[in-house]
């Protein structure tokens, strides 16, 4: 398919005035721009009218099953194959629990998993802390762990929809992120290629989230399931609270620890909250029973995972020392933790560290919004290795202290 510098120029126009492509169009400029036969400049103007005039739901379908078919694509046999993506978040630890309690309970969970982004910490980041540990799992290697082991967390390979990689780097270049069906067609491009047959979204929203507001991620959670139906897959949308760090932890290495814990019955109630829903959900779209979630086994289920991978579990240091702590200012309630600025924190001072300090950077809440607190009490502790890296008036600035308890929010709910 060949898509000449005129048509390129009509499609832009046509864009422009709100019109909708057909399949074709839609196709044709896709394979173009993979193939690097028009260049980036027309395709930004598309892609940024495109963020102003929108998409309808069948153009979004068509540009998402382009970019899935840009690459390799897996198949499964199985019916109870299934793979989650969460939007991101801080704190954000659920599949490293969510996966292997649903495997444990008959799932086969297919997860393919991406970095850090931004403020966001990235599974494939927190899986490594583990000795020996690797995600960079061959296509074929990975699909037969899954089979065989009941799950596996890979890397999604430059293989799998290499036109996402594409566009995305060209909309990072030209603020064109912000886009509804931009961002669904490129989050559910990668999954179609996964090949997993049910999908599990966590659309997270609030000040941590891509998504600032429940209705924002309503959208998105909406435009993403509509669409994944439309090309044949069953799929489920959890809206999820990321108004505060989701995990006690921030950092890579203090989020595995924790999710660890969280896997025999310890950490944050808001992470085991969360991580359960996400894996009943995939339960149920896998065609497989809720019923027997429970956290022991899925710690087994975890720890065979990791040795699947070559992880050596045991290796793993959970001794962590603060070396730091922010303490209240005052007497009252914790109203608020800004959870994108300990995010940023977080990423901003591992950058630059040898690979094992950068690792064990991070932070831990021992209060949350609602929990009262003395002056002079720890509220947040700073766990860094040799020098100070941590910008602490900043990191202190994060938390906002008031006389009542702030009003509770709903951490979890199914899109209707
Ligand atoms: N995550 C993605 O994978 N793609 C987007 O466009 C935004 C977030």
């Amino acid at each position: 398919m060949t898509l000449s510098a005129a048509a390129m120029r009509s499609l832009i126009e046509k864009k422009r005035a709100g019109l909708e492509h057909s399949r074709e169009e839609i196709e044709a400029l896709v394979s173009a721009f993979t193939r690097g036969e028009i260049d980036d400049a027309p395709v930004a103007a598309w892609l940024m009218a495109v963020c102003m005039t929108g998409m309808t739901l069948a153009e979004t379908a068509h540009l998402t099953a382009s970019m899935a078919a840009s690459g390799d694509t897996l198949v499964w046999g199985a019916a109870s194959v299934v793979d989650k993506h969460s939007t991101g978040g801080v704190g954000d630890a659920v599949t490293l629990v969510a996966v292997p309690l649903a495997a444990e309970a008959g799932a086969k969970v297919a997860k393919l998993s991406g970095r850090a982004l931004g403020h966001t910490g990235g599974t494939l980041d927190k899986l490594e802390c583990i000795p020996g540990l690797r995600v960079d799992l061959g296509l074929e290697e990975f699909k037969s762990q899954v089979l065989r082991v009941g799950c596996a967390v890979a890397a999604a390979t430059a293989s799998l929809a290499p036109a996402d990689k594409k566009f995305y780097a060209l909309r990072d270049r030209t603020a064109t992120i912000a886009s509804v069906p931009l961002i669904a067609a490129s989050i559910l491009s990668k999954k179609i290629a996964g090949g997993a047959p049910a999908i599990v979204l966590d659309v997270k929203h609030g000040a941590g989230a891509f998504m600032k507001t429940p209705a924002e991620a309503e959208e998105l959670g909406r435009v993403m399931r509509d669409v994944g139906e439309r090309l044949g897959k069953r799929v489920r949308v959890v809206l999820t609270d990321m108004n505060e760090p989701l995990a006690d932890s921030v950092g890579d290495a203090l989020e595995l620890d924790e999710a660890l814990a969280a896997l025999s019955g310890g950490g944050s109630p808001r992470l085991r909250s969360v991580a359960h829903a996400i894996a009943a959900a995939m339960l149920e779209c896998a065609g497989c029973s809720a019923g027997a979630l429970a956290p022991v086994s899925g710690l087994r289920k975890f720890a065979e995972m990791a040795a699947a991978q070559g992880g050596r579990l045991d290796e793993f240091d959970r001794a962590f020392k603060p070396a730091r702590f922010i303490a209240a200012p005052s007497s009252g309630y914790v109203r608020s933790i800004d959870p994108r600025t300990l995010g940023e924190l977080v990423a901003a001072g591992k950058a630059g560290l040898p690979i094992e300090q950068a690792r064990r950077t991070g932070l831990r809440l021992r209060k949350r919004p609602g929990d009262k607190v003395e002056r002079g009490e720890p509220v947040i502790d700073v766990f860094e290795t040799g020098a100070a890296l941590l910008d602490l008036e900043r990191l202190a600035a994060s938390l906002t202290l008031g006389d009542d308890p702030p009003a509770s929010r709903q951490l979890v709910r199914a899109l209707s």
